[in-house]
């Protein structure tokens, strides 16, 4: 559900009435069915519109900040093309070691410039709880693009949209993530998110890189059906989505402890071969070697797809947030 909404400039009365407007975007915790629905049929909406029209002025005027202190090519990309798309304008912050973040100033005083400038601010950070430190300190609405190995709801909202389209449902699905479960903030935002479809979820990943323990207790309370494996046998050939992920390279404190992990699994065309003929494959992307490429030409695989899925969900978000849908 939305929670507390940002007063930001209210030209026209309307606004106030739409359910999200103001509202920061920080944990898929704050997302009900209902809200889902609500975000598939706007982003269903924004699909129609790219189509026909390619931008229009939905936004005009209207002003995203997009701050960046991780790379990143598809989120940042995306939102900005997703503010353009609706006639907005976007002050791109990524090199952050050319602003006033490399002389010492502080997230929340960096927030707090932008929201004098900007309508909304998107933000990427290495730090777990950083976009609601963000959130606290901004006046305009906050969406998190990524809070380290914390959250990345945007993603999961994409995700979620992905296999609406690709799946026509989202109930009682199988649902296996593969990969780095530990580190990778897609999945734990995901498996929130599948949590309200009565989803059933297998976590394949190494030994050290398994699905935090209180994430696993959280879904556990929920009556979510849940099982680890270290290898993909046993849950391939039940899956309905393949959700695979990169180890994340970054995270991890000795080079020599991500090499003895970083090749534990790669789906190829092997294992496409066991799986089910109208099985998904998904991958928040980048993909280093755990999707061979020989798969990128089966039907099945969803996951470049799944990238313009993305498009239109922030469009959606964007909107929403900015009290025009
Ligand atoms: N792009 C995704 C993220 O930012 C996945 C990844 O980097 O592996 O979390």
């Amino acid at each position: 559900m939305p929670t507390k909404a940002k007063s930001p400039h209210l030209p026209f009365g309307d606004q106030r009435t739409a359910p999200w407007y103001g509202k920061d975007i920080l944990s898929v915790k704050q997302f009900s069915r209902a809200d889902l629905e609500y975000i598939f049929g706007v982003a269903h909406e924004m699909r129609n519109m790219v189509d026909r029209i390619g931008t229009f002025d939905l936004l005009k005027g209207k002003i995203l900040a997009n701050l960046f202190y991780e790379p990143s090519t598809r989120t940042q990309s995306s939102f900005m093309a997703a503010m353009q798309r609706l006639g907005g304008a976007v002050i791109p912050i990524s090199e952050v070691r050319y602003s006033s973040v490399a002389k010492g100033e502080t997230l929340p005083d960096t927030v707090r410039t932008l929201g004098c400038y900007a309508d909304v601010i998107v933000i990427r950070h290495p730090e777990v709880g950083s976009a609601a430190q963000a959130a606290e300190a901004s006046s305009k609405p906050v969406i998190n693009a990524g809070d380290g190995v914390g959250e990345h709801p945007t993603q999961a909202l994409l995700d979620a949209f992905t296999i609406h389209e690709e799946l026509a449902r989202m109930d009682d699905l199988t649902v296996t993530m593969l990969g780095d479960l530990k580190y990778g903030r897609t999945v734990h935002s995901l498996s929130r998110l599948l949590s309200l479809y009565n989803a059933r979820l297998h976590y394949v990943s190494p030994g050290i890189l398994r699905m935090p323990p209180e994430i696993i207790a959280e879904l556990e309370a929920k009556g979510i059906r849940q099982t680890e494996h270290t290898t993909l046998d046993k849950a391939l050939p039940d899956t309905d989505v393949l959700y695979v992920t990169r180890v994340q390279k970054e995270r991890f404190e000795s080079e020599e402890v991500y090499d003895s992990v970083k090749a534990s699994f790669v789906v190829d065309k092997k294992v496409m071969a066991g799986a089910k003929p109208n099985m998904i494959v998904m991958h928040p992307l980048p993909r280093v070697t755990e999707i061979a490429t020989d798969v990128d030409d089966d039907p099945r695989a969803a996951y470049f797809r799944q990238m313009e899925y993305g498009l239109y969900v922030r469009m959606a978000l964007l909107a929403m947030v900015l009290g025009k849908a």
